[in-house]
């Protein structure tokens, strides 16, 4: 028997707990991670509460990512002792996460740890500081430099925009955070921010032009947030996308694209090539000050996952949340 949150939904009732599972139970693959840390995301707190319908089947053991040692394997990259990473594939919506003791995957879902991190620091990061390097990658790919202009980043204070702003500044970018927690704005100078917005300057309806202020953008937010932030692009700026915070829907217009050139470049995390994973780890060791990431992150035991879940749907949750499963 091993620890493990699940998620059951019998006669429609919803229901999230901490129980125990057998090894016997684990769904099928070819790698069985020993699960040292996994971490709670949006997403995952969206999969405890229930608030959308991000599981996909039943019985399900949340967790979109973890990280752990391999205790057996039959696939050719990995051996038992290896220690491995994993972010998304499905993982935690459609096959069991890494919210419990023992998770089975397939191989071709892992990464080995990047150095110099160890498994406690690559969940600090998590999916979502592997999400917020997926998006400074999308910029550069669409010619944003440090010398191009300020750039912005929303939901600051969360896992995300964390990330995002401490590598940004340490890469020289003039970082602009916007929060709706104004009493986050030491924790976010420190991490690097130049500038704090408040958060309630973009999230009702605006022009469809406004006053040209950034080069470059990472957004979690959508809804008003991502519109507003679109029309205040500098000509041919470019916006990465990767959340829904505020909502799912984008009440824009085309203004910005048409009249300023500003790219909109999307980023998902789920089902990112394997390069792209390798190439977002090894900048995080490069671009990502470890002494930072120890501000960003706190540590709970498994049993926490349940009471924390509802108070990140709540923009209450700081920074990033890591789970000692084992
Ligand atoms: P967190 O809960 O850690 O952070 C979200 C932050 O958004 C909050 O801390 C808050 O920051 C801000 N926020 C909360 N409510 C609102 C609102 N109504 N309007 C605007 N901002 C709000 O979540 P994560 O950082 O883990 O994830 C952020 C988003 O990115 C989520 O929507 C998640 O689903 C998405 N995501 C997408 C991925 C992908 O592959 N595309 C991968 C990972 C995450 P503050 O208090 O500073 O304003």
């Amino acid at each position: 028997m091993f620890q493990g949150i699940w998620i059951d939904k019998e006669d429609g009732q919803y229901r999230a707990c901490l129980r125990g599972i057998t090894k016997e139970q684990l769904p099928e693959g070819d790698v069985t991670v020993r699960v040292s840390h996994s971490t709670l995301n949006y997403k995952d707190a969206l999969a405890i509460t229930g608030k959308s319908p991000v599981v996909r089947q039943f019985p399900m053991v949340p967790g979109i990512d973890f990280a752990g040692v391999v205790e057996t394997s039959s696939h050719p990259d990995y051996k038992s002792g290896d220690s491995v990473v994993l972010n998304g594939w499905g993982v935690g919506e459609k096959h069991w996460g890494g919210l419990a003791e023992f998770a089975r995957v397939s191989g071709d879902w892992l990464v080995p740890l990047q150095a110099p991190f160890s498994l406690r620091q690559a969940m600090g990061i998590g999916t979502a500081g592997y999400t917020a390097m997926l998006c400074v990658m999308a910029l550069e790919r669409h010619g944003l430099t440090p010398d191009g202009g300020p750039v912005v980043v929303t939901g600051a204070a969360g896992g995300v925009g964390s990330v995002a702003v401490a590598v940004l500044a340490r890469l020289g970018y003039e970082v602009s955070a916007v929060t709706g927690r104004p009493e986050q704005a030491d924790y976010l100078t420190r991490l690097g921010a130049r500038h704090i917005v408040e958060r309630a300057s973009l999230s009702a309806p605006g022009k469809p032009l406004a006053r040209e202020q950034w080069a470059g953008a990472i957004d979690v937010a959508g809804g008003y947030v991502l519109a507003n932030v679109c029309a205040a692009m500098c000509y041919r700026g470019v916006v990465a996308a990767c959340g829904l915070a505020s909502g799912m829907d984008f009440p824009a217009t085309v203004a910005p694209f048409i009249l300023r050139g500003v790219t909109l470049a999307g980023v998902d995390s789920v089902m990112a090539p394997r390069a792209e994973r390798l190439q977002a780890w090894k900048r995080l060791a490069s671009d990502l000050d470890v002494t930072l990431l120890e501000a960003i992150t706190q540590e709970v035991p498994l049993a926490r996952v349940l009471e924390l879940a509802p108070q990140m749907l709540e923009g209450k949750v700081r920074g990033r949340v890591v789970v000692a499963v084992r």
